[in-house]
């Protein structure tokens, strides 16, 4: 979802540009682009993630093609550098191509006024949650959704449902930790729900602990700075299942590491079972200490890999039955083989449909399914690889794969080169000099006029845009 509202803000925001772009921007704008950055981040981030550690940031001013945030304290400003600052230049981008980089600077609440670009109102100094009563939760809240009944086992995810199910089912820990691993929208958190209702279905009295990673240290630094480390400490050990969740978000910051690590070690000394998710494998996690990466690996090591058509079928006909709605076969199967991606976005497409048709009371169909989906189908086409497009054109054109990258010229390889350099600018985020360079280091400029001759012949040969649309048609398919 976030993802989309990314793409439609940053093409509307885009076709109000002036030519040159955009410096110079009145303060106002600027101000209005940081608003619109914010929503993005909190749409990506969820609102625990965002009201930690993007919420206290201010805009202190755009300065030549650099934003310069304002941040309350030094630490905030490492973590933010170390995860979030790509995402917020990335966003900010999108909205404004004049803007080249993203500063933090640390602004102690109450220090020197904000620049007069950023009339913003003043930072909270410790972003705070609401507090918990008594230590009882912990961690966050377990969907009642996210179960191993509503979970679809298949191929790439069988294994590490096997392990779950194992660890949910044994009264001593078979394995220590479980360490779960895939891309994102795979399944890692649903499954670590499904552990801790398991658990607790069979044994209420079992304390139950899921969060996040970024929670956990979240909660030790508001230990730390109340100087008062020791309930926490006594609170985490005393947990009969601990569950944390995308740990790839706690590497580099070396109190947390230790503080976990010792959590850790006392909590698998009593026995207790550990479950880790991340979105890689712990020889993969960088910035995580050695020792930490290693005690990982002892336990049971289970990758979730990216979904097949089975599978993404299996999900959608699951789902689309228990949305109520009558969802014909090929309208699903036209998702499963479009939105490849991972299950949320093929869940986010199918309630959509689910929700057009409940509002029309129209029955769901391709076309239908089409038109709503325009923008996620959009960028669905955009994974498309440029050596795809390379083979489909030389297949089409009966050419060998060496013509994309040759220096002839004669025209039936040439045209149809241009063909695909056109189709690589269309169908993939690649710029132009990357696009050059997988047609044998051709330069930007040559793209360009491929491209630009590619648009214009399409007016006026039949032909060849006929080609093209098949061609394009072939790879979308
Ligand atoms: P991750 O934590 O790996 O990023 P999630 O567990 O949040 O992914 O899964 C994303 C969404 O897809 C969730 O709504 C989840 O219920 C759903 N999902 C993922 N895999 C499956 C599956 N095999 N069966 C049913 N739903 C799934
Ligand atoms: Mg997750």
């Amino acid at each position: 979802m976030a993802l989309r509202t990314g793409q439609s803000l940053a093409s509307s925001v885009a076709g109000q540009r002036t030519a040159e772009g955009r410096m110079g921007t009145a303060p106002g704008e600027v101000q209005q682009q940081w608003q619109q950055v914010r929503t993005l981040l909190r749409a990506e981030l969820g609102d625990t993630a965002f009201g930690t550690w993007l919420k206290p940031l201010e805009l202190v001013e755009l300065a030549g093609d650099r934003v310069v945030l304002g941040v309350p304290t030094q630490f905030m400003r490492d973590w933010i550098v170390a995860n979030y600052a790509d995402r917020i230049r990335a966003l900010w981008v999108r909205l404004n191509p004049g803007v080249r980089s993203v500063t933090l600077a640390v602004r102690p609440p109450g220090g020197e006024p904000a620049a007069p670009v950023a009339p913003a109102p003043a930072a909270p100094v410790v972003p705070l949650e609401p507090a918990e009563a008594g230590g009882e939760e912990l961690g966050a809240r377990l969907d009642p959704r996210l179960t191993f009944e509503s979970f679809v086992v298949g191929k790439p995810n069988e294994f590490a449902v096997a392990a779950a199910e194992k660890v949910a089912m044994s009264a001593t820990p078979p394995f220590n930790p479980l360490f779960l691993y895939g891309g994102v929208g795979l399944g890692k958190t649903h499954l670590m729900h499904a552990i801790g209702w398991r658990v607790r279905q069979r044994d209420p009295s079992r304390r139950v602990v899921y969060l996040t990673a970024e929670k956990f240290m979240y909660r030790f630094i508001l230990a730390l700075r109340s100087k008062d480390t020791i309930p926490f400490k006594e609170l985490f050990r005393s947990v009969d299942l601990l569950m944390v969740d995308d740990l790839q978000f706690i590497t580099g910051k070396d109190s947390t590491q230790e503080e976990f690590f010792h959590t850790f070690n006392a909590l698998v000394e009593r026995g207790r079972q550990i479950v880790i998710s991340a979105d890689r494998s712990p020889s993969d996690l960088d910035g995580l200490e050695e020792r930490i990466r290693s005690r990982l690996s002892w336990g049971l090591v289970a990758d979730i890999h990216p979904t097949t058509y089975e599978l993404r079928l299996g999900i959608l006909q699951t789902k689309a039955e228990a949305s109520g709605v009558d969802v014909p076969l090929r309208v699903l199967e036209f998702l499963a083989s479009r939105i490849t991606s991972n299950v949320r976005e093929l869940e986010g497409a199918l309630n959509r449909i689910v929700l057009q048709a409940n509002l029309t009371r129209q029955p769901v169909s391709i076309e239908m399914a089409q038109e709503i989906l325009k923008d996620v189908l959009r960028a669905a086409d955009r994974r498309i690889t440029i050596e795809e497009i390379q083979k489909a054109v030389v297949e089409y054109y009966g050419l060998r794969m060496a013509d994309m990258t040759s220096a002839r010229r004669q025209r039936q390889v040439a045209r149809p080169r241009q063909v695909a350099m056109y189709l690589a600018k269309l169908l993939t985020p690649r710029s132009l000099p990357e696009i050059g360079r997988r047609f044998g280091g051709r330069d930007h400029t040559t793209v360009m006029h491929a491209v630009r001759q590619i648009e214009r012949l399409q007016a006026e040969d039949r032909q060849l845009a006929d080609d093209v649309e098949a061609i394009r048609r072939r790879l979308q398919a």
